[in-house]
This record gives structure tokens, C-alpha cells and sequence, in this order.
């Protein structure tokens, strides 16, 4: 069986994809960066009628958001699930540094939820849609005998400005916002058996899973795109699958390695009522800040020159250097990353994020 990586790459070889730039035989002008990021980025070729000069590029992604795999009705209101599906969409937009403008939403339903449901369903989304400054332009419906969310998100960004993975250079810091495991906390919380009371459950953690606040304005400063123009961050991805898996992202994205700081990177808090629980006694705040998906915080670098301009907290929203990036050594082919502990012993950290394929799951 294969894993996702095996998948998107078999998928990716039958299909002809690309990844921008102008690929030999073929004149793909119109494409900055195709496939293996976050969203791809268009240029339009469109000029502005006031000053003739070009027009911000076209940033567009897609996410789907599947009953059974990413959420359980039974656990789940559906405003919640509107809400969560247009924000990890948006998120990629997020980490690319763009505005957000558009969606198009795919739902396939049972008709059992074409009343009430749907009602909630649409005001979730519509909360997001609203917050996130994005209207909706298309989409289809259709029956099905379980609920498949898929959404396509569009944004813009000024011209070069957008954030990619494959930026990082040897020497530059590695950031991250806000706290991780978070969002993996409210759903180990949600799922415990036998249940928790609503009012044992971490509020806070709870929110992070069902209302993920995803990082649009910290990804457009650091990309240069918004007020200030300078793009601050070498590279860029949110944080969907788990710190340990999206780090080897960018480092494999940028064909360098990255060693971590143990103590530096930003757990989440869990409660000590919910500690003392004998069900809750194995969560480990450290594992779900390594490898706990969707948090959407962002994952950026930041070179040496720059690192200064990071503040310890921007729009309130906590900014920790967490490790730095290293080269790697010629000869090798895939990405190290290492974690060092308070003592400064280093080990390799293995990517053990979210991966819908893999077989322990
Ligand atoms: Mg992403």
C-alpha cells in the first residue's frame, strides 16, 4: 500500500502536472508555482486600468473535508463543520501570504440532511466566509450516503510576494505562532471514553479543534503582500498535519535540514484536572505539539538579517523561534530533521503527523 506522498506522486506523473516556472517543451507563462505547495499562483497577465501596471497574482488551492475520515456528525455540529471546512481550505492561503477572495464549495449529503442540517451547515460557513472577507461564486450539490465537503479557495498577492515552501536557506530561524497540540488536545478530550463533561473539557482546546483561528494576517506581513511591503519570511506552510511532518515539508521543499529546540517549541496547557483522568494520563503535551495536526498555526523561516524584525508577539498572536535551518549534505537525498533536548543531545525526528494512507491509523 502506498503512503500519501507515494500517492500525490503517482497521481501527480500520470496527470502531467506542474510545478511552475517555464518547464522545458512546454510555455507555461501564465503559471508562477504549480504543484507541491500550498496553492498554486497564477498570473493573470491583467494590467490596472488606473496605472497599467500588472495586477497581484492569483493564489488557488483546494481541501475536502470528509465524514468519517475528518469528522463524525454524531461528535460534530455541522455550523462547526461549515465553519472548520472553509477555514483549512482558506488556511493554504494563509500560508502562502495571500488576501483571500473566493470559494467555490462542493457538498454531497444524505437527503435525511437537506433541513436543519444544512441550515447550521451553511451558517458555519458563512461565518467563516465573512470573517475571512470571501464570497461565494460557485459550487455543486449532489445525494450521497455520507457527507464529502470539497471547497476551492481563491485569493491574490502582490506580485513575487507569495510564501512558498522551498525558500528556506542554511542559517535561516524557524518559527512558529502560536501554541501546537491545541487542537489535538479538544479532539483526544471529545473522544475520551468514557466521556467528558463538557465542563471538563479544555475550553480553549475544544475551540481550537471545532474553530481553528487561522493565521491570514501574520501570513500576509510576513509575506510582504499587505501594508508593509517587504517579505519577511524566506518560507512558509500551516501547520495541518503536525509540526514534525510539515517541517519536513519545507525541508524537503527547500533540499536543506532543520534541527529543533525541544524546550523552545510552544505546548499547549492541559488542565491538571484533566491530567489526573486515568484515560487522559497517556497524552504527552510534547508528542501533540510535535506530531497533533491542525492546529494551523504557520511554520516559516525567517533569514539571519531579518530575524530581528520578529516580534514575541504579532496581533497578539504568540511568535516563537523554535530551531534553525542547516544544509544538508550533498549526498543526501531526503530531509533530517533533529530534535535537541535541554541537555543538547540531538535525535532525528521522524515525520509522524496526520498521513490519511498510513496503515496505523
Ligand atoms: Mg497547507
Amino acid at each position: 500500500m502506498r503512503n500519501e506522498t507515494e500517492i500525490i506522486d503517482l497521481v501527480t506523473k500520470r496527470l502531467g502536472g506542474q510545478r511552475g516556472g517555464l518547464p522545458e517543451g512546454v510555455r507555461l507563462d501564465w503559471l508562477r508555482l504549480g504543484l507541491g505547495d500550498d496553492a498554486a499562483v497564477i498570473n493573470t497577465g491583467g494590467r490596472r486600468r488606473s496605472t497599467g501596471s500588472p495586477t497581484d497574482d492569483l493564489v488557488l488551492s483546494c481541501d475536502q473535508f470528509l465524514e468519517g475520515v475528518h469528522f463524525l456528525p454524531s461528535l460534530h455540529q455541522p455550523d462547526a463543520i461549515g465553519y472548520k471546512a472553509l477555514a483549512r481550505a482558506t488556511s493554504d492561503l494563509a500560508a502562502m501570504g495571500a488576501r483571500p477572495r473566493f470559494f467555490l464549495v462542493t457538498l454531497a449529503l444524505q437527503p435525511s440532511r437537506t433541513g436543519e442540517w444544512l441550515e447550521q451547515f451553511a451558517g458555519g460557513i458563512r461565518r467563516a466566509a465573512r470573517e475571512f472577507g470571501m464570497t461565494l461564486i460557485g459550487g455543486d450539490t449532489s445525494a450521497s450516503p455520507k457527507i464529502a465537503i470539497s471547497i476551492t479557495v481563491g485569493g491574490v498577492t502582490r506580485l513575487d510576494h507569495a510564501l512558498t515552501r522551498s525558500g528556506a536557506r542554511a542559517g535561516d530561524s524557524v518559527f512558529v505562532s502560536g501554541t501546537l497540540g491545541g487542537a489535538q488536545l479538544g479532539l483526544a478530550c471529545l473522544t475520551a471514553r468514557p466521556k467528558l463533561t463538557r465542563n471538563q473539557i479544555p475550553k480553549e482546546s475544544l475551540e481550537r479543534h471545532l474553530r481553528p483561528r487561522i493565521r491570514l494576517a501574520l501570513g500576509q506581513w510576513l509575506a510582504g503582500s499587505g501594508e508593509v511591503r517587504t517579505k519577511i519570511a524566506s518560507a512558509a506552510i500551516d501547520i495541518s498535519d503536525g509540526l514534525s511532518t510539515d517541517l519536513h515539508h519545507i525541508c524537503h521543499s527547500s533540499r536543506v535540514d532543520a534541527r529543533i529546540f525541544a524546550p523552545q517549541i510552544p505546548t499547549v496547557n492541559i488542565p491538571p484536572a484533566i491530567r489526573r483522568l486515568p484515560r487522559m494520563r497517556r497524552i504527552n503535551p510534547f508528542e501533540l505539539a510535535l506530531h497533533g495536526g491542525e492546529d494551523y498555526e504557520l511554520l516559516f523561516t525567517v533569514p539571519r538579517r531579518l530575524a530581528a524584525r520578529i516580534p514575541s508577539h504579532y496581533k497578539g498572536v504568540k511568535l516563537s523561534r523554535i530551531g534553525e535551518i542547516v544544509a544538508r549534505p550533498r549526498q543526501k537525498k531526503s530531509a533530517r530533521v533533529e530534535l535537541v533536548d535541554s541537555a543538547g543531545r540531538a535525535i532525528p525526528l521522524k515525520p509522524q503527523g496526520w498521513d490519511s494512507f498510513r496503515r496505523d491509523r
